[in-house]
């Protein structure tokens, strides 16, 4: 048994609202065989995990995956739950999984969920999957060792998100605003768009540079506050140890000596009250230090965001306390036991360490016993990072200590900072800085990009919701982030209706991001050349603060294999759904198609509009599919024929349509019909001879209508619309001399017939030659079918090969439509050409004058490249 490939699916996808990895398993030898046929299997698999027995399985209750294992299953479907076990028991909360057959005998795909917020490069989900492949292999060979997790579990901590960041993270979550992390990063994108925000930790894209190196050097920030009146401690900074014992002789003691540049406690020494313990602090801190008086009173931090005090904790600093038993190192090991500990910033506390200097301080070492109830310091501030913890106290701010540090965090010019403070107690006021007078409580330091976790878990008290402070900081009440987005999906016409959209809505003055088959543009630059109709696009448009709109092409293999880049849209649009790709990545049938292209439709919010095509049988369909949930969303069908019983019914319930009648583009809402233009105005329609371009044209305005151009603009901006240059190579007619050049993409039977129609139509039948090349990767019957549309329009055709031949010889694609069209049409004239430029000649040099050569391509460029050194020149109407 292997896995032989695994993919990631990063968005919402065909199996799951949740990323998911999908694995293509070989049973190899296992193939056939069931749990139930190895002896023993079930009851040494449940020894080794026993929490199996909490798996539900297809049954709903727990037991019901046991009962599958003794009653006989696949090594594939146990693998699959051997590796949700696993990853329940390294801490990686997962539950969803599924196996099902890969089409052919002893193979299957695991789909296995994935922690929303992992890295989509991550090795976890493979390295996990492997060890479940190694442990059911084991479990078959007689062997009843548990599975050694360590390495995994601590990888799958360092890569999880800290606890601040999944405050932050879940905030932004319950209130709808997109999140999406980087990498293994705590750098946290929320919203799209100009509307985007970054937040890093406690530190969003508006907290201030200037502000953050202020607090970053302990002497500046005296000197600021000092200046403002603050209260701080007497003292200031030294670079040599006679400096740092001048302070002290001028201030007695005890002082405290810290790192000028210092955080999270590092290297900070208190209770000094001699020359020696302060010149060892002294060198111990870097030379570089502050000497100040130690103020007496209790350790406090407060947590500002915007404006406002959000939250305060007492600190404690790490400490055991004794029981007259246990030893000072026996009593740090119980602490640490606390499964809230872990090292660094991955939980809510980090373990304690010890320092030895610090329990010689306290004429102790780790194997003394303390007596019961006696404190053993085990460090000296009360920072989180060297084990310290807190209590909330965030309801006994005094009025006087709240602004204290309102104005402390403004004085630095900080959106979001934590100020602690020794005070005697933080319910009550400060007196004011006199001059002349020692200070004894007041500011301590300001930190930037403050700590959370102290109020997120407090040992005592209230835990307080800071990550969802800085969210309201970003986005204001009501707000969710968004943009608004429309994705676009189907067979045939996306890239179309998706650069047609993006036209009509430049009215709106919004910048709008597109991506399409050939690349992602925004505010109609090329910004990326690709196929760019996958997750990773849509999140390149989403996640540019220069997009106030997204456009988003999704075509079928993203969508399968990659997942959605996006959770939820305003708008999906279908525009049709017929024979392709079928054969490919596991799907069968049109049946399969649709279901995958349902994922659009699905993931348009509630409230949203789904634009959907009336003279479609398949997207007809999509309506009544419970995962749609059409009833929560406003459907908008447009169509040719405006007696299509659908649209009858709809518009009688007062639903609205995009319609043709009489020659006019309408909209149609309940009984009310505005004429919006007529449909000889749509460009590259061809005064009406090409129907799947008005098609096109009224999903487009359709989608920009829903998004909130208005209709005079949308018909208005239609006509304005130039195929030849906005949408070249889909339909562009040339004409060269006394024959007509029409170049289009069209490469599955529906694109071809209706390519097909529209020069029958304008040319009359027997009028029109072809140069023809078609993907190799379609499946021979999708070929053949495509070879049977062409046979039955043209008279002449030449045969050329793709550039890239998907996984198939050269030759044999020409060769096989070739074979279909003579047994189609035996009279057919046809020959073939070496790429693309031969066959382009050839099919103009048999055509005669007065006829058409239709010109269906892999590259665009290298057809619009000759055409031009021909000296083609385009035109807009075909000729009478
Ligand atoms: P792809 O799957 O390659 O991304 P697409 O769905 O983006 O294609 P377009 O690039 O807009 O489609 O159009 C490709 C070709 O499909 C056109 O050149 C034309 O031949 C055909 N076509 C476009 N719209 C329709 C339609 N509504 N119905 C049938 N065929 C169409
Ligand atoms: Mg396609
Ligand atoms: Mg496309």
């Amino acid at each position: 048994m292997k896995i032989e490939r695994l993919r990631h699916l990063r968005g919402p996808n065909v199996y799951l609202s949740r990323p998911a990895v999908v694995a293509r398993l070989r049973l190899g030898e296992l193939t056939g065989v069931e749990t139930s046929d190895v002896t023993g299997f079930a009851e040494r698999l449940l020894r080794v995990l026993p929490g199996l027995a909490e798996h539900h399985c297809a049954a709903g209750a727990p037991g019901g995956f046991v009962s599958r294992l003794r009653g006989g299953t696949y090594f594939g479907h146990v693998s699959e739950h051997v590796c949700l076990e696993l990853s329940q028991l390294i801490g990686r909360d997962v539950s969803f999984g599924r196996t099902v057959s890969a089409g052919e005998p002893g193979r299957y795909d695991l789909i296995i969920e994935c922690p929303v917020d992992e890295s989509p490069d991550s090795r976890l989900p493979r390295d996990l999957l492997q060890a479940a492949v190694d442990l059911v292999l084991s479990v078959i060979a007689g062997r009843t060792e548990k599975p050694v997790l360590d390495d995994l579990a601590a990888r799958a901590e360092r890569e999880a998100a800290g606890p601040s960041t999944r405050s932050i993270i879940a905030a932004a979550r319950r209130r709808g605003i997109p999140v999406e992390r980087y990498d293994d990063l705590s750098l946290l994108r929320l919203g799209w768009g100009n509307r985007r925000r970054l937040a890093w930790a406690a530190m969003t894209d508006r907290t201030s540079g200037v502000g953050i190196d202020i607090a970053g050097d302990k002497q500046v920030t005296r000197r600021l506050l000092t200046e403002a009146g603050v209260p701080m401690p007497t003292g200031g900074a030294a670079r040599t140890v006679p400096d740092a014992l001048a302070w002290l002789d001028r201030l007695g003691g005890p002082v405290v000596v810290k790192p000028r540049q210092g955080h999270q406690g590092r290297h900070v020494a208190l209770q000094l009250s001699t020359p020696e313990q302060v010149e060892r602090a002294f060198r111990a801190a870097g030379a570089d230090v502050i000497v100040e008086r130690q103020l007496a009173g209790r350790d406090y931090r407060v947590l500002v965001v915007a404006g406002e005090v959000v939250a305060a904790a007492e600190r404690i600093a790490a400490h055991v306390v004794g029981d007259g038993r246990g030893t000072v190192g026996e009593l740090v090991e119980r602490v640490n036991a606390d499964p809230r500990r872990g090292p660094g910033h991955s939980r809510v506390l980090t373990r304690v360490t010890l320092e030895p200097a610090l329990l010689d301080r306290q004429g102790l070492t780790e194997r003394s016993v303390p007596a019961a109830g006696q404190r053993v310091w085990l460090a000296d501030t009360g920072n989180l990072s060297t084990g310290g913890t807190s209590l909330d106290v965030t309801d006994d701010v005094h009025p006087e200590v709240a602004r204290l540090c309102l104005r402390v965090t403004a004085l630095l010019g900080l959106d979001i900072a934590g100020i602690d403070l020794r005070l005697p107690g933080i319910g009550e006021p400060l007196p004011p800085v006199e001059i002349g007078a020692d200070v004894t409580a007041g500011v301590i330091e300001v930190n930037a990009v403050p700590g959370l976790r102290m109020h997120l878990a407090p040992a005592r008290g209230r835990a307080r919701d800071v990550g969802d402070a800085i969210v309201r900081a970003m986005f204001p009440a009501g707000s969710d982030g968004r943009i608004p987005a429309v994705a676009i999906t189907g067979t045939n016409g996306k890239t179309t209706v998706a650069r047609m959209t993006a036209h009509l809505l430049a009215d709106t003055g919004l910048r709008v991001g597109l991506t399409t088959t050939d690349d992602v543009r925004i505010g109609g630059r090329v910004v990326f050349r690709a196929d760019a109709t996958g997750p990773r696009s849509a999140q390149m448009v989403l996640g540019d603060p220069g997009v106030q709109a997204a456009v988003l092409e999704t075509a079928r293999g993203g969508l399968l294999n990659r997942g959605l880049g996006y959770d939820w849209t305003d708008v999906g649009v279908l525009t049709n759904i017929t024979a392709d790709h079928l054969g490919q990545d596991g799907l069968a049938t049109i049946e399969d198609l649709a279901h995958v292209k349902a994922l659009v439709a699905e993931r348009v919010r509630d409230g949203g509009t789904l634009v959907l095509n009336a003279d479609d049988p398949w997207v007809r369909t999509l309506v009544s599919r419970p995962r749609v949930r059409a009833d929560r969303k406003r459907v908008v069908w447009f169509g040719l024929d405006a007696g299509q019983p659908v649209v009858v019914e709809h518009l009688a319930r007062g639903g609205t349509a995009y319609l043709l009648e009489d020659g006019w583009v309408l909209q149609a809402t309940g009984a009310r019909r505005t004429s919006l233009l007529r449909v000889a105005e749509i460009p590259g329609a061809y005064g009406g001879a090409a129907p799947h371009v008005v098609a096109n044209t009224l999903a487009a305005m359709a989608a920009a209508r829903a998004l909130g151009a208005s209709q005079d603009a949308v018909a208005r901006r239609v006509a304005e619309f130039d195929p030849a240059v906005d949408n070249a190579g889909r339909g562009t007619l040339f004409r060269l001399g006394d024959v007509s050049v029409f170049v289009d993409y069209g490469h599955n039977p529906a694109a071809l017939a209706a390519t097909l129609r529209t020069l029958h139509r304008l040319w009359g039948a027997d009028r029109c030659v072809a140069a023809l090349t078609l993907p190799g990767d379609r499946r021979d019957d999708l070929i053949a079918a495509c070879a049977q549309v062409v046979a039955d329009a043209v008279t002449r055709v030449v045969l050329y090969d793709d550039e890239e031949p998907r996984g198939r010889p050269p030759g044999e694609v020409p060769a096989l439509v070739e074979r279909e069209m003579r047994a189609r049409r035996p009279k057919l004239f046809s020959v073939r050409a070496e790429g693309c430029r031969a066959a382009v000649t050839e099919a103009l040099r048999l055509a005669r004058p007065g006829d058409v050569v239709l010109v269906v391509y892999e590259k665009l460029a290298p057809v619009l490249a000759l055409l031009s050194e021909l000296g083609a020149v385009v035109a807009a109407e075909a000729p009478r």
